[in-house]
């Protein structure tokens, strides 16, 4: 590049750092913001690869600022990383954009972010949240309820007349998850919105938003007041970072939640906010080829008469619902054996399904959720709240999907899911009664050994 004469690279400096970009910031040379509410407005997919930018380079990616400290007098956008970093800035515009908010947040992790916006909450204060609930949200109720006077009512969110039955003037904070997980179950975003602005008209409605993602909803335009989502899964996309965001439209409540964030210093980092925006432009192929994949294998499970959830399938009993409020039927499904140890030995003889808790990565993942992600709610309480023992979750990736299938069938046969009969294959199992259904040759089938399941190949997670 050539070297600009001292004096006009002293005048070129003036110029970039005098910009105020929309928001009013002062900002720095680079990188430049992407600008939520300005312009034309593209399609999401475009959108999610599309960020303005004015580096003084002309940098593709944004600089990461690694940097704690900024020099310079008071005043200025940034002096301190804890409370503001121009790439997690940069990061938080793009957020605020495709999450069709006013203002997006960036933290460490999922938990960090549900951390933040339950910091709102004050003793006596009322919350109503779901009883199929990510076990991390529940181990962070459960604490808030025991430790600092919150009252949390777990119900059945998909039941209208349930949540009626315990909203009131005393609501602070409705707390909703869909579809649920593992159980996917569709919570009514809209009708309990409006349930609860009328029974307490400054309750926030909030929304988790992790297993969607803003691809295919936006519990914003639905009446919530805040929708947060973990970034550990579609939003990156590959398993290698932590992230949580939060995104609101009102900004007293977003200056209440930087608040927090500045004051507890659970800020993303400037390497991961990178990351994650890196993770944010693939978005849409992932979700795309992931949803169309799990598509195939609920299928393929229904039809050997598991009893499956997806609410892809026109079998789920909310499909209407579902598809009234969101763009696309995800990529996580469970299904139903009948006996804890056939599900284990499912699990355990998955060969490409790796046993992982967690979702939203490019790879396939199988798990027990009640031994895994869902181990910290106690036996009792899942008993009670209707999580059967013997659920299989299935978190669907981007591979070859008759891969995918395959390893499945496989996995079937030698936990004794199914047989083999002379006519080819057939299904026996708890899943579908004991009834005997066609299923397809295995492209292995001579590791049928009588239904018996050879030996585990992996370690269990819990
Ligand atoms: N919400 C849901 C639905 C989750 O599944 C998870 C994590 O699995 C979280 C929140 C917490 O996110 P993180 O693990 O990034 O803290």
């Amino acid at each position: 590049m050539a070297e600009l004469p001292s004096s006009k690279l002293q005048s070129k400096a003036k110029t970039t750092l005098r910009g105020v970009d929309l928001d009013g910031h002062d900002l720095p040379p680079s990188p430049a913001p992407s600008s939520p509410h300005s312009g034309r407005r593209y399609a999401l997919a475009t959108e999610l690869v599309y960020t303005e930018g004015s580096d003084q380079y002309n940098s593709s990616s944004v600089p990461i600022y690694q940097s704690a400290t900024f020099r310079g007098g008071p005043g200025q956008e940034y002096d301190y990383t804890r409370s503001g970093n121009p790439t997690r800035t940069h990061l938080e515009r793009h957020l605020a954009k495709i999450m069709n908010a006013q203002r997006a947040l960036a933290v460490s992790s999922g938990m960090g972010a549900l951390d933040v916006i339950t910091r709102l909450l004050r003793p006596g204060d009322e919350v109503i949240t779901g009883d199929d609930l990510y076990g991390g949200t529940n181990r962070l109720l459960k604490f808030l309820s025991t430790n600092s006077g919150i009252i949390v009512h777990h119900i059945d969110t998909t039941s209208l007349s349930a949540v009626a039955s315990v909203l009131s003037s005393k609501t602070t904070m409705v707390l909703l998850e869909t579809p649920t997980n593992p159980l996917i179950k569709i919570v009514d975003i809209s009708t309990i919105a409006t349930m609860a602005h009328d029974a307490s008209p400054s309750a926030i409605v909030c929304v988790d938003n992790t297993m969607l993602s803003p691809l295919l909803l936006n519990p914003l335009d639905l009446g919530a007041d805040i929708v947060f989502e973990s970034g550990t899964k579609y939003l990156s996309g590959h398993h290698d970072l932590m992230a949580g965001v939060i995104a609101v439209n009102d900004p007293s409540l977003s200056e209440k939640l930087y608040f927090t964030i500045n004051a507890s210093g659970c800020g993303l980092s400037p390497f991961d906010s990178w990351l994650l925006l890196r993770g944010i432009k693939t978005l849409a192929v992932r979700m795309e080829k992931q949803q169309r994949n799990a598509m195939i294998v609920a299928q393929f499970l229904e039809s050997h008469g598991f009893e499956v959830r997806y609410p892809g399938l026109k079998s789920h009993p909310q499909y209407d619902l579902h598809h009234s409020m969101a763009r696309g039927a995800g990529a996580v499904l469970s299904f139903s054996t009948g006996s804890v140890a056939l599900s284990e030995r499912i699990v355990e003889s998955a060969r490409l399904w790796a046993i992982s808790v967690s979702f939203g990565c490019v790879n396939s993942l199988i798990s027990m959720p009640c031994r895994m992600s869902h181990a910290s709610i106690d036996e009792a309480t899942r008993k009670e709240r209707g999580l059967q023992e013997d659920i299989i979750r299935l978190c669907v990736g981007i591979e070859d999907p008759e891969d995918l299938v395959d390893d499945l069938r496989q996995a079937l046969v030698r936990a004794g899911a199914v047989r083999v009969t002379v006519d080819g294959t057939a299904a026996l199992g708890a899943g579908n009664g004991g009834e005997s259904v066609d299923v397809q040759e295995t492209r292995g089938g001579d590791e049928l050994v009588n239904g018996e399941s050879e030996g585990n190949e992996k370690g269990s997670e819990s």
